[in-house]
């Protein structure tokens, strides 16, 4: 299944899949503030990409990042050349700038993605598992946010996000139909 939107000189896609097996040249990460590997889709990025990630990590961000930020580090084993450590924010009821943050969290990863020259990027449904981020709420955000970014000057043609369950997908084909 997959649903695409093309807007100025780029695709935005929704596939239903693993993130860990994407062949673009970059996957980001729903990473935590440590950088230390986690649950979720952080342990499975981990576990494919293989120990040189986290030791990578350790080496040249030894503080970690904050919440609404990212890093970039090479993919090692994974498919994808780039991995985008992005921290989203834990949801806390809404009054703590949750949104913000996991806008910045995404335009983190979009800015490395240009930066380094990636021109394939797929993202996770970022901070919508254990951190809790309203489901509807999250895959507006993700969406426009990253819509955003693809209609302003960016070499990034593919965006693509990755989603895991059935609901999701389902709410990020919403989202997308709501800005298309
Ligand atoms: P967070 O802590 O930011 O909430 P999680 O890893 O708990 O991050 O969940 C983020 C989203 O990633 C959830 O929708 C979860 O179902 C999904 N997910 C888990 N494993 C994978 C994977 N291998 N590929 C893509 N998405 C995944």
């Amino acid at each position: 299944m997959t649903v695409a939107i093309t807007l100025a000189g780029g695709r935005l896609e929704l596939v239903r899949g693993d993130i860990t097996q994407q062949a673009v040249d970059a996957i980001a990460n729903a990473a935590n503030e440590a950088l230390r590997g986690g649950g979720g889709v952080d342990g499975a990025i981990h576990r494919a990409a293989g120990p040189r990630l986290l030791e990578e990590l350790r080496k040249r961000f030894p503080d970690g990042t904050p919440t609404g930020t990212a890093v970039a580090t090479e993919g090692y084993d994974l498919p994808a050349r780039w991995v985008l450590h992005a921290v989203g924010p834990v949801w806390r009821g809404g009054a703590h700038a949750e949104e913000e943050l996991l806008v910045g969290a995404y335009r983190s990863c979009l800015r490395l993605a240009d930066e380094l020259g990636a021109r394939s990027v797929a993202f996770p449904a970022i901070s919508m598992g254990i951190y809790g981020y309203p489901p509807p709420d999250g895959a507006r955000v993700a969406v426009r946010t990253v819509a955003e970014h693809l209609r302003g000057t960016t070499q990034i043609t593919l965006a693509r996000f990755v989603l895991f369950s059935e609901e999701t997908y389902d709410l990020f084909t919403d989202a997308l139909t709501g800005i298309a």
